[in-house]
């Protein structure tokens, strides 16, 4: 239905640029219908000259070869402006300024002129291709730079948290998200670099435009050979546009689709056959058959996370830990230990400092002061050879958190809102950790039946309920064979109704052995689950005990005051 509208629109375009070009000065010559059918018939001529043809094809191969070029420098330009290096950031910016603020006609000409004093000589269509790709990247960097703004932070955030690099992030999960964001303005830039090669003629390349004006020269028919040129561009342009329309329908990543090809992370799917409307009650009647199955849970928990790396230390080991954001102190002195396959819930009113403890456990943030360690190993940091205790800042910090095996279940689930369900759980599995296919599928499918999904395998995350997401996102979470779990707020954005189910699959995480830390207002699940509950206030410890002590019994003012407000 669409491509019939865009072929009528194409052809009612013909219609009009038809008048355009020769009615009208056809009938101000006074001819008559006969003579306008010749011109026509000469025009579709010209439109099939060779030479004209010929002139067209250049123009597509600057265009291709110039696009793909620009589109390389763009990324990476967008990249340096998205940098926190000042140095890089300003470069890009330098550049863009000047890219963008200068005529394209005049830097052409300069790059035709200026490159043989430096001794490079290349021929006209090197020249122009050059000419144009350095143009494009100054204007894709643009695009880009929107495209990836347009993300979610979120989706970076759960990336890193499963031990995904900065690159690996931005190929898998960044770029096929802003596609679709992206996508209108390349085809923008696309067409406009298409009509633009005309301008290459001051370098003397012999495209499209240029051997019109050669041929009308000659025989002065003004209105047929470039009536003749614009059909030929009208057409070339019109390819680029329904392109634009398939690839938008490609990067919607809202449609149920399948995956037809993936390139480079760039996942391009098709329509699903699936009508869009039965799946829609699917999840209540596939919740029911299921089983929340989870001894299966501990079967799933590897051997050796199951076996800290030395007894005599704590599992988890904060010690007298700091952190400011802007001056402003967040955790002040935190000491926090937690033992092998303890469950400890941290209360605390809100800026209090608990995400961000969850996230320096896992080296998401740098640590201002103090060390963190898991399972006897810091996150992100080693030590000085003989610096007497020193730590250093590793170089791949992807790899440190890789090789920690923390999970990170977040309160807005973050799931990859491109991937579904059984995507999000194998991502990690393939990119990070390297597991086969089918085997990262296999333990996918294992653990979304062990926290009632099975069905929900190939379903996107937008058509799951709250409560199913945040079951994802434990799944996915659970795949990278976590020694440690970090939950903040699990529950905090789901509906009253959906809470249990969440908890539900924490309660058989724990009684597996998982070792969790758990930030929750949820003071039932802390008093039937936790080993120990922490209550925090104002970035420090103010006290901690097994949940009868700091429940029932709070010792501070404090700690009463909130569980007050909680309880109300
Ligand atoms: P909690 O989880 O206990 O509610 P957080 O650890 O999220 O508290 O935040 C504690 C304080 O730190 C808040 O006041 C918040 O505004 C601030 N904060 C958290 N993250 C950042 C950040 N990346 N930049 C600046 N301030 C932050
Ligand atoms: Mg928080």
């Amino acid at each position: 239905m669409k491509a019939l509208r865009i072929k009528h629109s194409f052809a009612g375009a013909l219609g009009v640029l038809a008048m355009l070009a020769l009615q009208q000065p056809a009938m101000a010559a006074g001819l008559d219908g006969v003579q306008v059918l010749d011109g026509f018939k000469e025009l579709a001529g010209y439109v099939g000259s060779p030479f004209l043809l010929g002139g067209a094809w250049l123009a597509v191969k600057i265009t291709l070869i110039a696009m793909a070029i620009g589109l390389a420098l763009g990324l990476g330009l967008a990249l340096m402006r998205l940098s926190r290096f000042k140095a890089l950031s300003s470069a890009a910016w330098g550049y863009i300024w000047f890219v963008r603020g200068t005529p394209q006609l005049l830097q052409l000409v300069f790059i035709f002129d200026a490159l043989p004093l430096i001794g490079l000589r290349f021929d006209e269509f090197t020249t122009a291709v050059i000419g144009f790709a350095l143009n494009e990247a100054a204007f894709s960097a643009e695009l880009f730079r929107a495209g990836i703004l347009s993300v979610n932070r979120s989706q970076s955030t759960a990336a890193a948290a499963l031990g995904m690099g900065p690159l690996l992030t931005l190929r898998r999960i960044i770029l096929p998200q802003s596609m679709r964001a992206i996508i209108p303005g390349l085809a923008n830039d696309t067409i406009g670099m298409l009509k633009l090669t005309s301008i290459a003629s001051v370098i003397f390349v012999n495209e499209l435009t240029f051997r019109s004006q050669q041929i009308v020269g000659q025989n002065f028919k003004f209105f047929t050979v470039f009536g003749a040129a614009a059909v030929i561009y009208l057409f070339l342009t019109s390819g680029i546009s329904v392109l634009q329309v398939w690839l938008e329908r490609m990067f919607d990543h809202e449609r149920d689709r399948k995956i037809a090809f993936s390139w480079f992370g760039l996942r391009v799917s098709t329509r699903d056959a699936k009508p869009v409307e039965a799946p829609i009650a699917l999840p209540v009647a596939a919740q029911e058959t299921e089983a929340n199955d989870h001894a299966w849970i501990g079967t799933l928990l590897p051997a050796d996370s199951r076996t800290p790396r030395r007894a005599d230390e704590p599992f988890v080991a904060c010690r007298n830990v700091w952190k400011s954001y802007a001056k402003r102190e967040i955790l002040r002195g935190v000491d926090l230990s937690i033992a092998h396959g303890e469950v400890v819930v941290i209360l605390g009113p809100s800026g209090s400092g608990k995400s961000t403890l969850l996230k320096l456990i896992n080296h998401l943030e740098p640590l201002d002061w103090g060390t963190i360690k898991v399972d006897s190993q810091y996150v992100g940091y080693r030590e000085v050879p003989g610096g007497g205790g020193t730590v250093r800042p590793v170089h791949n910090l992807a790899r440190a958190r890789a090789e920690a095996r923390v999970g990170m279940v977040f309160q807005h689930f973050n799931l990859f809102s491109h991937l579904s369900a059984l995507e999000n759980i194998v991502e990690a599995q393939r990119q990070v950790y390297d597991v086969p296919r089918a085997e990262a599928e296999a333990l996918g499918r294992d653990l979304l039946k062990s926290v009632g999904l099975a069905a929900h395998a190939d379903f996107l995350p937008h058509r799951l309920s709250g409560g199913q997401q945040q079951r994802v996102a434990i799944a996915r979470a659970l795949a990278i064979k976590p020694k440690l779990m970090l939950f903040d707020e699990p529950t905090s954005a789901l509906d009253p109704e959906l809470v249990g189910e969440v908890l539900g699959v924490m309660r058989g995480l724990a009684d597996a052995g998982m070792t969790m830390v758990v930030v929750t207002h949820e003071i039932r699940f802390a008093r039937d689950v936790a080993d120990r509950v922490v209550f925090m206030d104002g970035g420090e410890v103010i006290e901690q005990g097994t949940p009868q002590q700091v429940i029932d019994n709070p010792t501070h003012e404090r700690t009463r005051k909130f569980l007050n407000v909680v309880a109300s």
